[in-house]
């Protein structure tokens, strides 16, 4: 059966690729199903504001798998991870909110748990009756979490049947509620994270060029590892945001008072180096968007590179450095997007990810894109998700998917 998936641009492409070796919800039987207690990992690490969902972006696009369970006669415990709340409980980072909107979304209660093991969850979800749905606590709010410890895997897994994996965000990482629980439990993919990898697995097998990677963003740490991945396979790798200006800072520049991770300095020039030696692909920012403070009436200058002065934070890629990102863009018949190309949240530092949000999605090459903040950039634009080939829920999940790295949280489907 299948529902969903490919929107025009994939189907005309390329023929539909092999099988995918992942044991997978949609091919389960009803009986497997029926009166069963599903134990649901989703990635629901929305922004939170004052108890509100500001995006509820990740949470729809989980509705197809909460509902298919429903029809089906399921019970579904679904669990999350939210922030860094270091293992402990902290209000803000609390599912509650969440569970309040998806109640709203698919107008079902959804009965709220205080934690996500001990005693009275363990009741909660021995109570459960067929069609209910219960909504754990945030699975960070204890270390063994990360440490992915085999008693907490195990308390996650109490009283459930099935593991279902939806958290496609959340697979590149090794933790209990990712991998540990599927130990326990016969696992299987949801139907977000059975469409990712269907969808991203076509685009790695796409050879078309030029092949232009977007990059931007705050984690610095993780991004690194993605140029110099793509270093090998793309054709220009346009670098802006906060990862930029370490590579400016690398180069010799001043950077001023702007978020920098210097002690990523001889990494950042060695991969200046090779891609010197590769004719030059990684192309950093020419200018930049400064400001003196972050507040949304800041004065702003547009400056070049060596007018940085050190009470200067930069913001967002200048307008020269926009419309050569821009040029690159035009010409591209693959472009892979993840990270904002500046602090968009504020108005007067969002028109560098604006206009690059723009630029792909009004091109004619298959366009991927992905990352929690740059999804929220696309929709805080009124930007439809539909001007894209595919918008992926992941960030680091999705680059590593396409760097052909094996994702813990995906091995653990093996067919
Ligand atoms: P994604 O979630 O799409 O993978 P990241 O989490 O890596 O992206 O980064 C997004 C964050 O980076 C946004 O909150 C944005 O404001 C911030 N950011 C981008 N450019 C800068 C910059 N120059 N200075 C400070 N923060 C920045
Ligand atoms: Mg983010």
């Amino acid at each position: 059966m299948h529902f969903f998936w490919f929107s025009e641009k994939i189907s005309i492409r390329k023929s539909f690729p092999e099988k995918m070796p992942l044991k997978k919800l949609s091919s389960l039987e009803k009986e497997h199903l029926q009166g069963k207690k599903v134990l649901l990992r989703v990635d629901f690490n929305v922004p939170l504001k004052e108890g509100k969902v500001m995006d509820a972006t990740r949470i729809k696009k989980t509705l197809p798998t909460i509902n298919y369970l429903l029809k089906n006669g399921s019970s579904v415990i679904i669990m999350t991870h939210i922030g860094r709340p270091k293992g402990r409980f902290v209000d803000d980072l609390s599912t509650a909110p969440i569970a309040t909107e998806l109640s709203k979304m698919i107008n079902r209660p959804v009965i709220e748990a205080n934690d996500c093991i001990g005693a009275e969850v363990s009741k909660l979800k021995q109570e459960l009756k067929q069609g209910e749905i219960l909504m754990l606590e945030n699975t960070r709010f204890h270390t063994a979490e990360k440490e992915n410890t085999r008693d907490f895997s195990r308390e996650l897994a109490e009283h459930c049947d099935l593991f279902i994996q939806d958290a496609f965000a959340s697979v590149h990482r090794g933790h209990a509620s990712t991998v540990g629980v599927a130990h326990f439990l016969p696992s299987y993919a949801g139907l977000l994270v059975e469409r990712e990898a269907e969808v991203l697995s076509e685009i790695m097998k796409n050879d078309e060029h030029p092949f232009v990677l977007v990059t931007g963003g705050a984690k610095i740490d993780t991004k690194i590892g993605v140029i110099r991945h793509f270093l090998k396979t793309a054709d220009s790798i346009l670098v802006g945001g906060g990862l930029a200006n370490t590579f400016l800072y690398a180069s010799g520049f001043e950077v001023g008072a702007s978020l920098c991770e210097k002690n990523k300095t001889d990494l950042a020039q060695e991969i200046l180096a090779d891609s010197e030696s590769m004719g030059g692909k990684l192309h950093i920012p020419i200018d930049t968007i400064v400001a003196k403070e972050i507040s949304s009436n800041a004065d702003f200058n547009n400056k070049q590179n060596d007018l940085i002065m050190e009470d200067d934070i930069m913001l967002d890629i200048g307008v020269v450095t926009q419309d050569y990102f821009l040029e690159c863009i035009k010409n591209a018949k693959v472009i892979v997007w993840n990270g904002p190309m500046g602090l968009f949240e504020h108005d007067i530092f969002a028109q560098g990810t604006k206009r690059i949000a723009r630029a792909i999605a009004d091109s004619d090459a298959m366009t991927v894109i992905g990352g929690g903040d740059t999804i929220e950039a696309i929709n805080r634009f009124n930007i439809s998700e539909d001007s894209f080939t595919h918008v992926s829920t992941g960030g680091g999940a999705m680059i590593e998917f396409l760097e052909g790295k094996i994702l813990p949280g995906l091995s653990v489907l093996k067919d």
